[in-house]
């Protein structure tokens, strides 16, 4: 067990990613962390197999090019700290916010920062649906949350206009589910980027643009999402 560190910097050079000793040594600090707390708390689903360095900390960063310089950026529904966490380690520019609705986790997340010297991401329990609508973001990521349709609703009204949002799926296949949410929330796919991570699995990134403001009835409650989503 341990950072798989020479897939990490093959993996970080063939994506033009520079990060320094400081920064390599805290994303491997941070994987040892989850797997130790996930241990005694149960923290995520994730289980230690070998390959975590691939499927945590180098799938989070799969999303870090696409990421505009500076933007203040929100993931949702973190978890353990994906991908915010390794996103936040390896770009200081960025001033990070991670949410979740599992207090348990956001005192993790909180925590790791702290001992690992992260400054740049703040954890908050909050539910998605319940962020306050005048506080938006230039950029929103969520891995492992929802649905398409779902996420689309959660994210786009906190989004700035011209803002992205980053879906972190395995294929584009949520999409044909997705036209109508898109169009009534004013935005649209900006691209879509598939790749294969060092162990053969599939990633694509949904980049969604928003285009206009978002009707103010959005987000819905939780169970409407659920229930009917758009
Ligand atoms: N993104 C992490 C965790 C995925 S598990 C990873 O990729 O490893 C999904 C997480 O989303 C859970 O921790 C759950 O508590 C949280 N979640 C689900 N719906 C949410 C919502 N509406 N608002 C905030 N968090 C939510």
């Amino acid at each position: 067990m341990g950072l798989q560190i020479d897939i990490l910097n093959k993996f970080l050079k063939d994506n033009n990613i520079t990060l320094n000793s400081t920064q390599i040594e805290k994303l491997f600090q941070f994987e040892e962390k989850v797997i130790e707390t996930n241990e005694k708390f149960n923290l995520t689903n994730i289980t230690t197999e070998p390959d975590f360095t691939i499927k945590h900390i180098i799938d989070s960063l799969v999303g870090i090019p696409h990421i505009p310089e500076g933007a203040k950026l929100l993931d949702i529904g973190t978890g353990a700290g994906f991908p915010s966490m390794p996103i936040a380690i390896s770009r200081p520019d960025l001033k990070i916010e991670a949410i979740d609705s599992t207090e348990k986790k956001i005192g993790f997340v909180n925590q790791s920062a702290k001992e690992l010297g992260v400054s740049n991401i703040k954890a908050i329990s909050i539910r998605a649906e319940e962020m306050p609508k005048d506080n938006k973001y230039d950029c929103v990521v969520a891995r492992a949350v929802a649905a398409l349709p779902i996420l689309l609703e959660l994210a786009m009204p906190i989004i700035n206009v011209g803002g992205l949002f980053i879906a972190y799926k395995a294929t584009e296949d949520e999409l044909k589910d997705s036209a109508n949410a898109l169009k009534v929330l004013n935005s649209k796919v900006e691209k879509t980027v598939s790749l294969t991570l060092p162990n053969g699995d599939n990633r694509c990134l949904i980049i969604i643009k928003k285009l206009g403001e978002t009707p103010n009835k959005y987000p819905r409650n939780y169970s409407q999402i659920k229930k009917k989503p758009l």
